[in-house]
């Protein structure tokens, strides 16, 4: 059913979150259901944490950030409608997982993390594990990263205040972002889609991100919640 790499320890554990936390919840596009069952999520989680790595919520990955709910990564990258030409831009790498998804499911990923340990980490597994077509910055994702633009897809992975002008600039006509835009009280899941230079947007589902912190984001201490 999956087109699955070498069977290891957690892929029975895998396959159970695919099917009763994706697809059971609506999840439907095959393409992020496959890459899910691909990408070894045990792999991003701290030694600590190994064990809940398939289970249904954040985890704690260090330097007070999380490694996203598995359903929510699938709600994001779904509303993205990828197509494995595409080249996409993550912002907010944290461990590395969902750039691991992402590169399951297009042909060149960019990421880009503000914490430069996080950064480091991640691009430390993602090579170990193989994933050749992504390449891991560290810096200000809220304000993309003009030399890779454009691109056909953003991911912004933690909560801005509003939707950072530079991202959509360095999205290509006909292309999507999907963000998290509210405050530490209430956030909701924006689709945003860019035709003939206008910008429409969808608005997908109430969720918890952490802040996007810098110059088009959140001011370092200005994020109560
Ligand atoms: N998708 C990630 C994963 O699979 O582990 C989880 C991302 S975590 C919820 C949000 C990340 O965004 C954190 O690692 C945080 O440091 C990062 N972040 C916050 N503001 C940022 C910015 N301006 N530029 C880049 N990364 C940022």
């Amino acid at each position: 059913m999956y087109d699955l790499p070498q069977p290891d320890a957690y892929r029975d554990e895998r396959l159970l979150m695919v099917e009763q936390q994706l697809r059971a919840r609506g999840i439907r596009d095959e393409r992020v259901l496959d890459a899910m069952a691909r990408a070894p999520r045990h792999e991003f989680v701290p030694q600590e944490h190994r064990g809940e790595a398939y289970e249904d919520h954040p985890i704690a990955i260090g330097e007070g950030q999380t490694i996203s709910q598995p359903f929510v990564v699938a709600a994001m990258l779904e509303a993205l409608a990828l197509r494995p030409e595409d080249v996409a831009l993550e912002v907010g790498t944290g461990s590395g997982y969902e750039t691991a998804v992402l590169a399951e499911l297009v042909g060149t990923v960019y990421s880009i993390e503000r914490i430069a340990s996080l950064a480091e980490r991640a691009t430390a597994v993602l090579e170990r594990l193989g994933y050749s077509n992504v390449t891991v910055v560290h810096g200000d994702g809220s304000q993309g990263l003009a030399e890779a633009a454009p691109f056909d897809a953003i991911v912004v992975s933690a909560a801005a205040p509003q939707v950072p002008r530079p991202l959509m600039d360095q999205l290509r006509d006909g292309g999507r972002l999907v963000i998290p835009v509210g405050s530490g009280f209430a956030q909701n899941l924006q689709l945003v889609r860019k035709i003939g230079g206008a910008a429409t947007t969808m608005y997908l589902d109430g969720v918890r991100f952490v802040p996007l912190i810098g110059r088009e984001g959140f001011r370092e201490g200005e994020w109560i919640g």
